[in-house]
């Protein structure tokens, strides 16, 4: 097994009930099928690597890992197999050495913090780590990436750990919550507890096949979301990370499932549908005029910024047709 199943009690018993949340964290021997365009960094956050764990990617914004450890492995993960994977949580001189880098780069506005999963993090390194941005930066915008409000929920019950992040107030907390069942009433009440000390709550959920890729689901999940005070920010079409082809969805039926939820859901919960360009180059809208129409390497994305670069039109089951053909994806390139 690539990647090891790992599993909180939680989440065990969840498993039990619901199929969808069996399919995202239960090894499938499906998982051992990579095909030769997935990619090991399908971000290509590699080439952007700063001050040791850190990704400096645009110009305003920072992302640091600030530790490789997950509560649970999603099975989907696009840091299944990324180099942050073994290490543990920031120590004091890999933490200096991005406060470091914090002041010297005033141009950055807003540090995101990732992993893994930061919450996996004790409570007193949260403490040396969020103090000591705030005495690098005082006013810069952060963002704490988790999908612990599904994984271990109990976490966000450490009274110390909400006071810390209730003083950084503020903070946005990204969620990532991909199906209805996974709101379950341990989930709503930490999401209540993190909205009643001041924090922002945006949500990221990724399409998978056979777990979220019916509209009737979106929009029960975004629906529900909203009342529970957290915005549906991104829908993900599935990274190229190696072993996932089982959960991507082609994009073409993504599109239209897209398109049909926006019938169903009101703006507010309508999230923005994007993709990573596969390889690196950053987040593209999957909508013109960013989206160009598919031909032979597949679909051409242009980012904002002027990356470019194609994401490929798989068939349903990739890994049953033996689809391989590394000419699919060419390495992203800047126009600017
Ligand atoms: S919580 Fe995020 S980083 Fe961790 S396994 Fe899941 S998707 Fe990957």
């Amino acid at each position: 097994m690539m990647y090891p199943e790992k599993m909180t009690p939680h989440l065990e018993a969840l498993t039990l009930d619901s199929r969808a949340v069996a399919a995202m964290f239960r090894y499938d021997e499906r998982e051992e099928a990579t095909l030769d365009y997935e990619l090991a960094d399908p971000l290509g956050e590699g080439r952007y690597t700063v001050a040791g764990r850190a990704v400096h990617q645009y110009p305003d914004r920072l992302l640091v890992h600030v530790t490789g450890q997950c509560a649970a492995h999603c099975r989907y993960c696009f840091r299944r197999t990324g180099t942050h994977r073994a290490c543990g949580p920031l120590d004091k001189r890999e933490t200096g050495l991005i406060l470091d880098y914090l002041k010297g780069n005033g141009q950055i506005k807003e540090v995101l913090l990732s992993g893994g999963d930061p919450f996996t993090m004790g409570t007193d390194q949260w403490k040396y780590l969020l103090n000591g941005i705030r005495q690098t930066r005082s006013h810069i915008t952060l963002r704490i990436g988790t999908r612990m409000p599904v994984s271990d929920p109990a976490r966000f019950e450490d009274g110390r750990l909400m006071d810390l992040l209730a003083d950084h107030g503020g903070a946005w907390i990204m969620t990532h919550i991909n199906h209805p069942d996974e709101l379950t009433a341990e989930t709503r009440a930490c999401l209540e507890r993190l909205r009643k000390n001041g924090l922002s709550l945006a949500n990221q959920t990724v399409l998978l096949k056979g777990v979220n890729d019916e509209v009737h689901v979106l929009a029960g999940l975004f629906t529900s979301l909203v009342g529970l005070g957290v915005k549906p920010y991104y829908l993900f079409q599935g990274d190229l990370a190696m072993g996932t082809a089982h959960f991507r969805v082609p994009l073409s039926r993504s599109l239209a499932i897209v398109n049909e939820l926006r019938r169903h859901v009101s703006g507010l919960a309508m999230p923005v549908f994007a993709v990573d360009i596969p390889g690196g180059g950053g987040k593209v809208p999957l909508a013109a005029p960013w989206l160009g129409a598919p031909g032979k390497k597949g679909w051409p994305l242009t980012h904002p910024d002027g990356h470019t670069g194609f994401y490929p039109e798989e068939p349903e089951d990739p890994i049953a047709q033996g689809q391989g053909n590394a000419s699919l994806i060419s390495p992203c390139r800047h126009q600017g």
